[in-house]
């Protein structure tokens, strides 16, 4: 059997992915979630979009998940008369929260967040355009937030405002996520991410409004605050997969900060039972270029050596040039970093209890695959609990999560080293459900006669059953 990529690929959809044959090459190429940014465009059209991507995803045979990202309170300036302006070095500039929303110039710009007035005081520092232009403060007087530019250049309209070390207090749903939930629901995506979140309330609070729309998604928590960095395990905790959202979080703590933050964001999250996604600028020169550079190389391969479920990509694959390219490179410095031995072995949990005896039987499964000559662990499962927790297992075997439930099959679907596969609930006795998960195996080309493998089960009616553990030779009657 031909190594399969662990690690998952994120892909945003945009201008440049959306005409139909590119989509489809894409999900040939190997994405496995499509992220639907809300920032952008008239969400309205996401609604054909979503169907459009699971009926591509069918048409070629491939699991592909929907991520719906929400908007966030991400805080901006208004607009220029004269759509930009050059800022120089030491000259005064104005964010001016009563002024015309269109008529900003070198002098002053309107913004869309009256608060930022009570939020900010002389001796703070605002980045701009994530981080492009940077003002200081040095006074707040009525409306106006006054301040010198410390560092210059060109300011385009709408571009975001992060204030250093965090502290803006805007609620994490805005009024336009709120609806944007309901859109999510109709989707039925299979992820809602809810951006800039503070707090587990946020996250809990954004479930149950997308519970209340008739959504059944999964929630991702956007680290992207600096305070939320505090409360990193409550937020972990609370959602479904974490994503180390490294533009803003970026802005906000200093770059310098972001990899140490990055490696142990993705390892609590693999301890805490949770999945993670690795973003921004991972590719970024290869919205223009056909190859990435060496540095983006290594990006990649590293986030992949710390652990992370998923890659993502932003504007490589919305806007760029080249996003099919890109996937492919993705898949190949992935499928490459994941060979290395070291991160294929685990001493997750290795001293710790478990509570539940599906958690257990996952866990038991993980600690024989990587001390025993197994070539892939099946794993039938209803709700996907069995496939979270064996993907939190560094290892170099591909976990099959078996399930007649398409939902399910779309969710896990992020998690690293699992390979979602329609198996139907049907009454069988031990032996003829044993070969028919071996025979469906060997159909994919995944195990030949003589291979082991390791087969988790339970009631196949019921949610959290796993009980059983079998190591079955392919070959052997049953
Ligand atoms: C980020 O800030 O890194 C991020 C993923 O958020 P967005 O692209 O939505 O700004």
């Amino acid at each position: 059997m031909t190594a399969i990529r662990r690690t998952k690929i994120v892909a945003t959809l945009g201008p440049a992915s959306t005409p139909p044959d590119v989509l489809e090459r894409m999900i040939v190429a190997g994405v496995d979630v499509v992220r639907l940014n809300f920032s952008h465009g008239d969400v309205n059209a996401f609604i054909p979009l979503a169907e459009r991507i699971l009926s591509t995803a069918d048409k070629v045979g491939r699991t592909v998940a929907i991520l719906a990202d929400l908007q966030g309170p991400k805080i901006r300036i208004g607009r220029f008369r004269q759509d930009k302006v050059f800022l120089e070095v030491g000259q005064d500039f104005t964010l001016d929260a009563s002024l015309d929303s269109q008529s900003g110039d070198e002098h002053q710009v309107g913004i869309d967040y009256p608060q930022l007035v009570k939020d900010v005081g002389a001796g703070d520092t605002l980045l701009l355009d994530d981080g492009r232009v940077v003002l200081g403060v040095e006074d707040v007087v009525g409306n106006e937030v006054r301040c010198k530019v410390k560092i210059g250049g060109y300011l385009s309209n709408n571009k975001g405002i992060n204030r250093l070390g965090g502290g803006l207090s805007a609620a994490a749903l805005t009024d336009k996520d709120k609806n944007d939930i309901q859109i999510a629901a109709k989707i039925q995506a299979d992820y809602v991410a809810v951006s800039f979140p503070r707090s587990a309330e946020d996250l809990n609070y954004a479930r149950r409004l997308l519970r209340d729309a008739g959504g059944d998604g999964g929630i991702v928590a956007k680290l992207e605050r600096a305070e939320a960095l505090e409360v990193m395990d409550e937020i972990i905790l609370s959602c479904d997969a974490v994503m180390v959202a490294r533009g803003d979080l970026g802005v906000e703590i200093g770059d310098a900060a972001l990899p140490p933050i990055q490696k142990k964001i993705i390892s609590r999250a693999r301890q805490l039972n949770t999945a993670v996604i690795t973003a921004t600028q991972m590719m970024e020169s290869m919205i223009e270029n056909a190859i990435p550079t060496r540095a983006e190389v290594f990006d990649v391969a590293n986030a992949v050596l710390d652990g992370t479920d998923a890659v993502m990509l932003s504007g490589e694959t919305a806007v760029g040039n080249n996003p099919i390219k890109v996937i492919e490179a993705v898949d190949r410095i992935s499928l490459q970093a994941e060979q290395q031995r070291e991160i294929r072995r685990s001493r997750h949990r290795i001293d710790s209890e478990f509570e539940k005896v599906d958690e257990a039987i996952a866990m038991g499964a993980m600690y024989l695959a990587n001390h025993l000559d197994v070539k892939a662990i099946a794993a039938l499962t209803l709700s996907g609990s069995t496939a979270t927790w064996m993907s939190r297992i560094s290892s170099g075997i591909p976990i099959f999560a078996l399930t007649p439930n398409d939902k399910t099959s779309r969710k896990m679907t992020l998690y690293r080293g699992v390979y979602p596969v329609k198996f139907a609930v049907e009454e069988r006795g031990h032996a003829t459900l044993n070969n028919a998960v071996i025979a469906l195996l060997e159909r994919n080309g995944v195990v030949e006669i003589g291979d082991t493998v390791i087969l988790t089960k339970g009631n196949a009616r019921l949610e959290g059953s796993t009980n059983t553990l079998k190591i079955v030779r392919v070959g052997d009657v049953d």
